[in-house]
């Protein structure tokens, strides 16, 4: 029988079969160069050939322009909320406006808070982070530097299906799509800034990608730490220092296992179809499950659930486990339950979670 579960992390979180697969047939030999990944010298040939051929995958799925840098760093996508005011804004006095709709926007503010100005333009915190606010709904700064968004809560299961277009004419909308990266096509010309930590959709963790449109890079603070400055990076192709090696040559499988499916538009079919049958069933089921989500900013992704009768939550997690299916427990902060089904979830485990869903809920009618 096969001993793999049917993994509903959040992340680090399920990855295609046929990726593992593939890196564990190349572990011990890549390619005949009689090292593995994690042996090979940054710099060598054989890992220059990686990073460039993932990077370039990566440009030819998001259809990311020529004007702008990808660069593969570290630290997570937490780094990334103090880089961001660190890199594009010239004092700590700069204002940036932040859209607050889940813990994720929250956390990239306050980290802001250190570095330079920011607002929060619209929080759903009092709405308990279910919807995304109309963009006539909020009051931009007209000099923020920025306009930051968190494109998908990975706790909450919020999110955007439209982007906000900054105020100020110099500023640029800047994106958290650590859980919804090259889940669907995105129009990247919109966006000063999109960043991701890997380890939901495309790799391990270990790596954070960010993508950035040039004329944005070279203007980091003086006490900007050197692995925090963009432009060091982007001089030196994501090999300042030593980058997360083997977690980028992940990425990189996974990026080419994205294009074999079909690209981002296929991608994002499966995704549709995954979701729609996980939050029917929820809507279906006459108040037994319940999503809190409002329907039009429903996550693809993350799905959040709690069941109208709290005190059979567990029972449900530890039955479902005991069908292989695993990490259903909502986060620690909201409770419930929540299934995540990135790209690497197959259709079948979320057909099956539905089928559990029904039974479970017909014993316990
Ligand atoms: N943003 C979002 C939307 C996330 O889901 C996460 C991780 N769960 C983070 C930021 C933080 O990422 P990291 O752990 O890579 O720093």
């Amino acid at each position: 029988s096969d001993p793999r579960v049917i993994n509903f992390a959040a992340g680090p979180a399920a990855l295609p079969e046929n990726v593992l697969l593939k890196a564990q047939s190349e572990l011990y030999n890549w390619r005949g160069s009689g090292m593995s990944v994690m042996e090979m010298s940054h710099r060598g040939k054989e890992f220059l050939s990686i990073i460039q051929k993932a990077e370039s995958d990566l440009r030819n799925l998001l259809a990311i322009p020529s004007d702008y840098s990808v660069l593969f760093l570290q630290g997570g996508a937490t780094t990334q909320f103090a880089s961001l005011p660190l890199n594009l804004c010239a004092s700590s006095s700069d204002p940036a406006d932040y859209v607050v709709t889940g813990s994720w926007g929250d956390k990239a503010f306050k980290e802001a808070q250190k570095y330079c100005n920011p607002s929060v333009v619209w929080s759903g915190k009092s709405e308990k982070y279910t919807k995304v606010p109309s963009f006539d709904g909020f009051e931009q700064n007209p000099h923020a530097k920025y306009l930051h968004i968190c494109a998908n809560e990975t706790i909450h299961g919020v999110e955007f299906k439209d982007y906000p277009v900054p105020k100020n004419p110099n500023g640029v909308l800047i994106a958290d799509m650590s859980s919804n990266f090259c889940s669907k096509p995105v129009d990247v010309s919109k966006f000063g800034v999109i960043y991701a930590g890997a380890q939901k959709n495309v790799g391990p963790s270990g790596v954070t990608i960010v993508i950035i449109r040039k004329d944005l890079i070279g203007k980091a603070r003086e006490v900007t730490p050197v692995m925090l400055d963009y432009k060091i990076h982007d001089e030196n192709s994501s090999l300042y220092n030593t980058p997360p090696c083997f977690g980028i040559y992940m990425c990189g499988l996974v990026f080419d296992d994205l294009l074999a499916q079909g690209g981002l538009e296929e991608v994002e079919r499966k995704n549709q179809r995954k979701a729609k049958i996980l939050y029917d069933a929820i809507d279906e089921s006459g108040g037994f499950f319940r999503c809190p989500v409002e329907k039009s900013v429903r996550s693809l992704m993350n799905v959040p659930f709690t069941l109208e009768r709290a005190e059979l939550e567990g029972e449900f997690i530890k039955e479902a486990a005991k069908e292989k299916m695993v990490q259903l427990k909502g986060h620690r902060s909201v409770g419930g339950m929540r299934a995540s089904i990135y790209n690497a979830m197959p259709l079948a485990g979320v057909e099956k979670l539905v089928a559990f869903m029904k039974e479970f809920q017909a014993r316990h009618a």
